[in-house]
Order: structure tokens, then C-alpha cells, then sequence
């Protein structure tokens, strides 16, 4: 199995350290390479049975110009062509206007979206669920996985998830 992924959320929701723990120093090779292509690729997880392609986004966020107007373009047809999204939230802040506007960007792709609840380690658990049902509310999530990608929790879990929709 193999297939093309892209990371979304705001800023500092661990989106890098996510693709540090599950790629390590793959990420920084692939990025010396001179990308001529849109779809820029991040890093590649191989494993014996699977692959995983982790694609860029850049340009998701709220256009304040029109630059960003075409940014947005770009991103929402790379979420078209990838076969897995994996919207990333920061458990430790509540739902926000940057979540909003992607979550309306992805009502206009029929990818499948995982919702990534990062920074478990960070909060109590019983903020999670009202918080998880909060996003479910505004969105159908294909699946929701808690995790901490500084401390590894659940990661293999949400692995073995992708590999499950690729
Ligand atoms: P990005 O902007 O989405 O790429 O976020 P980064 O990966 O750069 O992370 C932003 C900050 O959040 C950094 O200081 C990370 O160390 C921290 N961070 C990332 N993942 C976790 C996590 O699972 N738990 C905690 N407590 N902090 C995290
Ligand atoms: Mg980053």
C-alpha cells in the first residue's frame, strides 16, 4: 500500500514535530532538494508493508492579499489530489478562527480527513472529549486520534489508522 498525505493546522500545532518523529532526518534531506513542482514532498515513511508520502501545504491559512488568494488555490488542489489529510490540532487551545477557516476549505474537498488531536501529555484528560466533539460537530472527521507527537503516545496507533485508509 502507498499513498500521498498532507499535515494541516495552524501554526506550533506540532504539524514538524509530528514529521520529525515519524520520518526523522528524511525530512531535511528531501528539503535540500531544489522543489520545482507544487506539491512539494516532505518526507517518505517507508515501511515493509506500506508507504507513506507526506505531501506540503503551503498557503492554508486566511489569504490577507491577493498572493494569498492564489496561495489558497494551490492548497486546496493539492488537498483534492492527496488521498489522506490529516487536519492537526493543539489539544491545549480550544477551537479558534484559523480551524474554521480550514475546516471550511475542507468541506470543498471530498478527501478523507482524519482529525489529530497533538498534545495530549499537555491537558487533562477529560478536556479531550469536549473538545473532539466540538470538531465533530463542524465536520465528518473519518476517524479522530489522540496523540502526542513530542512524547510518541498513540503515534504507531495513528500509523497503522493511515495505513488502514491508504
Ligand atoms: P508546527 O508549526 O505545526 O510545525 O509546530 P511544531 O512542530 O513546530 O511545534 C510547535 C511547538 O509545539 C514546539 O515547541 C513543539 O515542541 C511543541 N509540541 C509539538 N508537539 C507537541 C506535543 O505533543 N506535546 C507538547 N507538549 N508540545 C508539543
Ligand atoms: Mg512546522
Amino acid at each position: 500500500k502507498s499513498g500521498f498525505i498532507s499535515i494541516i493546522g495552524r501554526p506550533n500545532v506540532g504539524k514538524s514535530t509530528f514529521l520529525n518523529r515519524v520520518i526523522g532526518q528524511k525530512i531535511a534531506i528531501m528539503s535540500d532538494k531544489p522543489q520545482t513542482t507544487r506539491n512539494k514532498v516532505q518526507g517518505v515513511l517507508t515501511l515493509n508493508d506500506s508507504q507513506m508520502i507526506f505531501i506540503d501545504t503551503p498557503g492554508i491559512h486566511k489569504p490577507k492579499h491577493k498572493l494569498g488568494d492564489f496561495m489558497m488555490k494551490v492548497a486546496t488542489n493539492t488537498l483534492k489530489e492527496v488521498d489522506l489529510i490529516l487536519f492537526m490540532i493543539n489539544a491545549t487551545e480550544g477551537y479558534g478562527r484559523g480551524d474554521e477557516f480550514i475546516i471550511e476549505k475542507l468541506k470543498n474537498v471530498s478527501t478523507p480527513v482524519f482529525l489529530v488531536v497533538n498534545k495530549i501529555d499537555a491537558v487533562h484528560p477529560d478536556e479531550l472529549l469536549p473538545l473532539i466533539e466540538r470538531y465533530q460537530s463542524l465536520y465528518p472527521f473519518a476517524s479522530v486520534v489522540p496523540i502526542s507527537a513530542l512524547e510518541g503516545n498513540n503515534v504507531e496507533t495513528l500509523l497503522d489508522q493511515i495505513k488502514e485508509h491508504l
